[in-house]
């Protein structure tokens, strides 16, 4: 199993984790659904740890 990291484009404020493959899915914050294939992914892993954590370096960006 692998995990992207993307980040919405719609309300750019969330980052997800998604499984590595899928074609979409829906933003856990505003709702949008998203096509997998038009986002920028930011990180690709097997580690679920490290998508845990550049998930969270990635909000530190978006938020500074
Ligand atoms: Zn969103």
């Amino acid at each position: 199993m692998k995990y992207d990291v993307i980040v919405c484009p719609e309300c750019k404020v969330n980052v997800q984790i998604i499984n590595h493959g899928i074609k979409s899915t829906v933003c856990q914050r505003c709702g949008s659904r998203l096509n997998v294939h038009k986002l920028r992914v930011w990180h690709t892993t097997s580690d679920l740890d490290e998508a845990v954590s550049v998930r969270t370096s990635i909000l530190m960006k978006l938020d500074p």
